[in-house]
Order: C-alpha cells, then sequence, then structure tokens
C-alpha cells in the first residue's frame, strides 16, 4: 500500500485502492450483504468485527479510499450527508457552544436551531467567510466545533479553511468542513488544517443521483473520532450494502466527471458574466466573485461545478427560465451526471435570504456547448 502515497488522488479513485478479491481474483470487489461474520477457529471475531452495524466489513474499501482521497486518519460512512454532518454534533455534550456559517446546507442549518440548540449545543450563526466575525464569536474553551461549508451554497461563498482552522484551534475547538460541493478534486482541507471533513456522498463522491450516503473522514484517530464512531453504531446511521458498493464504484470516475463539469461550469459562469438577460453570475472562478482570492490558493483543477445565476426579473422570470430548460432538469439536489436546476427561493421557506432571482445550476457532464444552448434559450423568454 506504501506506493499509493506516491500516486495522484485520481489514480488512488480509478483503483479503488486496487484491492483484487483473493478468492476469485475478481478485480471489482463483490458486494458483501452478510450482516454477521462468523469467529475463527479460536472463537476471535475475523479483523476484529463480528456485526455488521458495529464495524462495517461491507464499507472498508470505500471509507479506506476516501480517507486516502482526503489525506485523512480514516473515514466512516453514514446512511446519508445529514447522518455524517450531525454526527460531529452528536459527539459533543449539552453546553457545549458551536459556531456554524450563516450560509450553509439548509438542512444542517435547521438540524441546529431544532434539535442541536434543543438538545443543549449554543449555536451562533457567523456570515459566511467572515474570518474577523468567527474571531469575535469563538469563546476560548468554550467553543467545541467550529463548522464551515466551502464553497457554500446557494452563493458559493468561499471560507478560507487554513484561516478558519487557526482561529478554532486558537479557541481550542475543532474545525469540520463540509466539503460536499468542492469534493477531494479540488480542496482536501485536511492538509489546509481542519480535523473532520463532511460530505453527503449522495452528491458528487458517487455522482449518479442513485445513492443516499454520507461520509466523515477525519485527521486524526483520536477520542472525538472514537465518539463518533459509537455515535454511528448506537444510533444506528449506516449505509446499507449495495449503497457502499455503489459508492465505491462511483468514486473511480470521481475525478474525470468533477473535471469536466467543473470545467464546463467555468465555461457556462464565463458566457452568462454581462450576459443581458442576467444580472450576476455568483461562480468562486469568476475574478469578481468576493472568494475567489481564496478560491485560487485553496482549491486546484478548477473551482467547482456549481453556480447560480441571477437573472433580470422576479421568483416568476426565474422560474419561467427553469421550466424552459430542455437539458438542464427542474430538480433540487447536486452532483450528479445530469446537469440540474433549481429556484432555491421557493423551495426554501418564505422571508429565506436567497435572492428571488437566483438559479441554482448543478453543471453535468454533458457537451459545454449544449448546456450554454440550452440556458441560452431558456433565457430567451425574458425578453419576450
Ligand atoms: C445534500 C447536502 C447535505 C446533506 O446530504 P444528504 O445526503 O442529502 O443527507 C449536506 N451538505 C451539503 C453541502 C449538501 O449539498
Amino acid at each position: 500500500m506504501a506506493d499509493e502515497k506516491d500516486q495522484h488522488p485520481a489514480t488512488v479513485a480509478a483503483r479503488a485502492l486496487g484491492a483484487v478479491d483473493a478468492a476469485t481474483g475478481a478485480i471489482i470487489p463483490p458486494i458483501h450483504m452478510a450482516t454477521t461474520l462468523q469467529r475463527d477457529a479460536n472463537y476471535e471475531k475475523p479483523g476484529g468485527r463480528q456485526y455488521i452495524r458495529d464495524e462495517g466489513h461491507a464499507f472498508l474499501q470505500p471509507e479506506a479510499v476516501l480517507a486516502a482521497l482526503e489525506g485523512g486518519a480514516d473515514a466512516l460512512l453514514f446512511s446519508a450527508g445529514m447522518g455524517a454532518c450531525t454526527a460531529a454534533f452528536h459527539a459533543l455534550a449539552p453546553g457545549d457552544h458551536v459556531v456554524a456559517p450563516d450560509v450553509m446546507y439548509y438542512g444542517l442549518a435547521r438540524w441546529l436551531e431544532e434539535f442541536g440548540a434543543h438538545w443543549g449545543l449554543e449555536v451562533d450563526f457567523v456570515p459566511a467567510g467572515d474570518l474577523d466575525a468567527l474571531a469575535a464569536a469563538v469563546r476560548p474553551g468554550r467553543t467545541r466545533l467550529v463548522w464551515t461549508e466551502t464553497p457554500a451554497n446557494p452563493t458559493w461563498t468561499v471560507t478560507d479553511i487554513a484561516a478558519a482552522a487557526e482561529i478554532a484551534h486558537r479557541a481550542g475547538a475543532l474545525l469540520g468542513v463540509d466539503s460536499t460541493a468542492a469534493t477531494p478534486v479540488h480542496t482536501r482541507p485536511i492538509a489546509l488544517g481542519a480535523d473532520l471533513v463532511a460530505h453527503s456522498a449522495t452528491k458528487y463522491l458517487n455522482g449518479h443521483s442513485d445513492v443516499l450516503a454520507g461520509a466523515l473522514v477525519t485527521a486524526r484517530d483520536d477520542a472525538v473520532w472514537q465518539r463518533i464512531r459509537r455515535h454511528r453504531y448506537l444510533n444506528g446511521m449506516l449505509p446499507g450494502s449495495v449503497e457502499a458498493w455503489l459508492l465505491l464504484r462511483g468514486m473511480r470516475t470521481l475525478f474525470v466527471r468533477v473535471r469536466q463539469a467543473s470545467a464546463s461550469a467555468q465555461a457556462i459562469a464565463a458566457h452568462f458574466a454581462g450576459h443581458p438577460a442576467v444580472e450576476r453570475v455568483l461562480y468562486p472562478g469568476l475574478a469578481d466573485h468576493p472568494g475567489h482570492a481564496v478560491a485560487r490558493r485553496q482549491m486546484q483543477d478548477g473551482f467547482g461545478a456549481m453556480l447560480s445565476l441571477c437573472v433580470h426579473g422576479n421568483a416568476e422570470d426565474a422560474i419561467r427560465v427553469a421550466q424552459g430548460c430542455r437539458i438542464f432538469i427542474t430538480a433540487t439536489s447536486l452532483g450528479g451526471v445530469e446537469s440540474l436546476i433549481e429556484h432555491r427561493h421557493s423551495v426554501e421557506p418564505p422571508g429565506n435570504a436567497t435572492p428571488a432571482n437566483l438559479l441554482r445550476l448543478s453543471v453535468g457532464i454533458e457537451e459545454t456547448a449544449d448546456l450554454i444552448a440550452d440556458l441560452e434559450q431558456a433565457l430567451a423568454v425574458l425578453r419576450r
């Protein structure tokens, strides 16, 4: 396994760490459907494992691949991205203080308000990407976890991971980064100082809009990590074996999918910046995006495949544009090979901060020119 350290992560992903099934020589691992494992001749647990919820023998290979891609000490799969994100908070104790950004995955923000706070966490939301606000919000000795998401949905606000890690660590807190949108292709948060990295594996890691799963990766196998592991075991937060296998398969093509989709997103952003029907394009790869300078430092190989277009018009106009698309599918979620378009403002509850004229695009791997042409013809409805 030593030589994997010298391989580019794209190679590690494509080979899925190269394990060959010892029993058959099969170059693709079998789907382990068994929930329980036979004791060996000494009545010992094989590999220290006995039951699927305990150590998840069916998940070992995808977890090892993801830990390698993120440069982490260990990884755990969860039944959903939400299970992975909330596990990091469940490892804390009532009374602990946490800081989270005001622009972040909608479901996790709601969980923090409806369950985290209720259950005794003291939660402060700070403006996303604002390091001064973060430094003012952390309480040395009291703050246990600083959460960030970068680029953050749906404005693709960028947070400087290295600087946020320094602020968190100075206060004695851990830094958790939701890296779903960045993927290990563009950002390796642990190398920048993050302690925990979360993924909705439902999105880019699987990449085909057919698996619900989540993952956490840790910088160190320490007491916090062991508590997260216990949480997953005792709360039963694991995916199914088929999902784990599909995820391993999906991760093999992570780099080609994400590089292609991100290159398309950059081309789409450049094409529609200054377009007469578009008021503003929000994409960290554009020089006028507030997070561009930081994104250039901490992202490689592109700026991700998520962007938002604010059209000239109101919510109805934006929805008309979405409905006029023929290639972009009007659906929520992101990270699949097919391009999606969504009007976030009408998905979130009344009074939300998302601009009414904003359309969120998840760019897939279709031909770039077809995607641009599709948006051009859909935007033409605004001129009628
Ligand atoms: C989708 C998503 C989640 C939640 O993941 P699920 O797999 O839907 O539970 C968390 N964070 C981000 C950034 C997401 O896009």
